[in-house]
């Protein structure tokens, strides 16, 4: 099943996923590939049946997935997937993201480590990682999580709390790999990637900065053509 071979890779090592876990990456996967559309009904009856669990399970993973932002519960009405993020929402997003992650990535650079850097070079390689994807799906939102991680461990290095947190409050990745599905962004998100390591390894601060602003200018462009 694709979904463990995410995990393992990730821990590093293989582990069998427990049913929740297993269910809740079902469910991740088909709302990342849009299988279940933004602002779809998520029915747990018919989920838990498609899915051959009992509802227990299927409610647990919603919860979470609700947590992440993915999905959201109404009264009466019962778990739907997050909607689409609207253009102004997308602008925001973007503008914000070019507030905080260049400059974190400048603050990053001036505090690297040799144990640091590797962590990032580690983090920027298990996007390319990995055996041949079974699907486009388990692609994706495979590639989702690597590139959410490789940020993340930019603002941990960067070591500041509130800009790390004020990132990840928002789940932005996860809206954003939704849009990415219909776009072919992997290989040129990767050569950025590789730009900005280069400032990291060069200790060049300035450039770092200027590799990340351009890496998220250029993905804003490159999605942009979502709402196209
Ligand atoms: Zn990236």
């Amino acid at each position: 099943m694709a979904a463990a071979t995410d995990h393992d890779q990730k821990a590093g090592f293989a582990r069998p996923l427990s049913i929740s876990e297993s269910v809740h990456e079902q469910i991740y996967q088909r709302i990342m590939s849009l299988e279940i559309l933004p602002g779809a009904r998520i029915p747990i009856d018919q989920l838990a049946r498609e899915l051959n669990v009992s509802q227990t399970p299927v409610r647990d993973a919603l919860t979470r997935l609700e947590r992440e932002g993915l999905v959201r519960k109404a009264h009466l009405i019962g778990y739907s997937a997050a909607p689409q993020l609207t253009p102004k929402e997308f602008d925001d997003l973007y503008r914000f993201r070019l507030m905080l992650e260049p400059e974190s990535a400048r603050q990053a650079c001036l505090r690297l480590t040799p144990e640091k850097l590797e962590r990032l070079e580690n983090a920027a390689a298990d996007m390319e990682k990995g055996e041949q994807p079974v699907s486009r799906n388990s692609r994706y939102s495979r590639f989702a999580r690597a590139d959410a991680h490789f940020h993340d461990e930019i603002l941990k290095v960067a070591d500041n709390e509130f800009a790390r947190q004020a990132l990840n409050d928002r789940h932005i990745h996860l809206h954003i790999f939704r849009l990415m599905f219909h776009s072919r962004v992997t290989q040129e998100a990767l050569e950025e990637h590789e730009r900005l390591l280069a400032a990291f390894r060069a200790g060049d601060a300035d450039a770092a900065y200027h590799a990340m602003h351009d890496h998220i200018e250029r993905s804003r462009d490159r999605l942009a053509a979502a709402f196209e």
